[in-house]
């Protein structure tokens, strides 16, 4: 569903990305990992357009992303994505917070959207909490409306950046499996983790980023089992 040749980026000197090819294939759940550093989250701002690679391509179905005329914002659209900190409006109440852009990007009337809000709510187990503030969640449950948000706007493509990062650890089952069950409904998903049990359990596929390069892409059993990558054996050795 979503394809990437030959990206590369420089922040001035410093080449972040090297030629990344790869693909996240329609149902498939595709696990980032890799060290601090390595460009992971740089590879998931490209596909999403929040920076410009310097070269390559991206293509979401037949849609080339990264041509002259590209339409973004109808792009963007297409892709959902869920970040560290939730950046949810504090002022708003939760259902507001997951319809805002149904209403003013896609100009959804306001009932339709709020039916589609509790919809997505109660997916991710908060259909009670619509008309509560997000200062009145927990940070789990903060991150959950938040993915909720995404999946209102009824993206191709989720794309995940270290979602669980900063919960606290009791918080973040709770959202792994809201996650897991994306993943199982057959979201098309790429996820930064740091969460190898996640990795080892839901993805279809692991990538190890290194050094701006995508080392090594496989199954996760060939990943974590039998990883015969000197850079990924030490990776692993460090966080499992
Ligand atoms: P982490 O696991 O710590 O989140 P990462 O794999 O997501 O790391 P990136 O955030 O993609 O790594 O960063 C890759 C490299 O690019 C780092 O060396 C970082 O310092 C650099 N970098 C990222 N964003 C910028 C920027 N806006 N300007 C300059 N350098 C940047
Ligand atoms: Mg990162």
């Amino acid at each position: 569903a979503l394809r990437v040749t030959g990206l590369s980026k420089s922040y001035g000197s410093h080449t972040v990305l090297r030629d990344i090819t790869i693909d996240v294939r329609a149902g498939e759940t595709l696990c980032l990992i890799g060290p601090s550093g390595s460009g992971k989250s740089t590879l998931l701002k490209c596909l999403n357009l929040l920076e410009t690679p310097d070269s390559g391509e991206i293509w979401l179905g037949e849609t080339c992303l990264t041509a002259a005329r590209a339409d973004v914002d109808a792009a963007r659209a297409r892709i959902g994505m869920v970040f560290q900190h939730f950046n949810l409006f504090p002022h708003l109440s939760v259902e507001r917070n997951v319809t805002l852009a149904l209403t003013s990007v896609k100009g959804m009337g306001r009932e339709q959207a709020r039916q589609s809000a509790l919809r997505r709510l109660a997916e991710v187990g908060l259909a009670a909490f619509a008309d509560r503030r997000p200062a009145q969640l927990s940070g789990g449950q903060q991150q959950r409306v938040a993915i909720a948000r995404a999946l209102a706007m009824e993206p191709e493509v989720m794309l995940f950046d270290e979602a669980t990062s900063a919960l606290d650890p009791e918080l973040v089952k709770d959202v792994l499996a809201v996650m897991r069950d994306l993943a199982s409904a057959g979201m098309t998903m790429a996820v930064v983790t740091h969460e190898m049990g996640f990795a080892r359990e839901a993805a279809d596929r692991v990538a190890f980023m290194c050094d701006g390069r995508l080392a090594e892409i496989d199954t996760p059993d060939r990943i974590f089992e039998r990883a015969d990558h000197a850079r990924l054996r030490q990776f692993l050795s460090q966080v499992l």
